[in-house]
């Protein structure tokens, strides 16, 4: 399928931005709204890896409290692999991620058996680990390879949708093929992790679920915006 935009005749002038525009936009707001999290110093696949599976039920502020710890403890896979699942389960316990200890043992395991226990690097060989979905199979190809791919998740979706008014298929527009590849599409080439990183701090900081439209630098764009915020014909006197 491929992702539509509004169609011409509903959409209001202005938008959507080129995508040159937005990601020049969006880079430039980073310089103000870029988080510092201990998994964005490294590029180290398999701490990239676990960030993001402590990440998928837990904010980010509680899992760095944690994250640097369970990685001095275990560094590599089959470190995890070895340890007593016991000790898994309590040092990821503070996360609320206790029942998640097996599953992470088990995607160890599984890296260990597979790929002599290195993060594999492509995408097939990523998704065809245990409990790595699209989201963590991208994040871990670009935050941890250097791969300039899109990384899509809930919040990243939803600015996409509503800048380039995008209509996607599926109710769940984080696993839409349509707007992953469209997102596929913005990636600056070698420039693929930063973007991303600003992209996800975008969501959170200004178009989060309750947008906030006074700080944010695509209002004269975005379709979203500009749907709720252009005179109708009938009032444009
Ligand atoms: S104008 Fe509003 S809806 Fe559009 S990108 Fe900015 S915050 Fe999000």
């Amino acid at each position: 399928m491929s992702m539509e935009a509004v169609p011409d005749r509903v959409r209001p002038p202005g938008c959507p931005p080129k995508p040159e525009t937005f990601v020049e936009r969006l880079m430039m707001w980073d310089h103000c709204g870029k988080r510092s999290f201990p998994w964005r110093l490294t590029n180290d696949p398999f701490a990239v890896l676990l960030a993001e599976f402590m990440l998928q039920r837990t904010q980010a502020p509680q899992a760095a409290r944690v994250f640097q710890a369970f990685l001095a403890a275990y560094p590599n896979p089959a470190a995890v692999v070895s340890a007593d699942a016991g000790v898994v389960v309590s040092s990821l316990e503070a996360l609320g991620l206790r029942h998640r200890a097996v599953r992470l043992q088990g995607l160890c395991r599984a890296i260990v058996e597979r790929h002599a226990g290195r993060v594999p690097e492509h995408l097939p060989d990523l998704l065809a680990l245990p409990g790595v979905g699209p989201y963590i199979a991208a994040a871990v190809h670009c935050f941890g390879w250097g791969h300039d791919v899109a990384v899509v998740d809930r919040t990243t979706a939803r600015v996409l949708v509503r800048v380039f008014g995008l209509e996607p298929a599926s109710a769940r527009v984080h696993t839409d093929r349509g707007v992953w590849e469209f997102a596929r599409s913005l990636v600056p080439q070698g420039r693929g992790k930063e973007y991303n990183f600003t992209l996800i701090d975008f969501a959170a900081a200004v178009c989060s679920v309750r947008p906030k439209h006074s700080v944010c630098p695509l209002t004269d764009a975005c379709c979203y915006y500009l749907s709720d915020h252009t005179p109708k014909a009938s009032q444009a006197v």
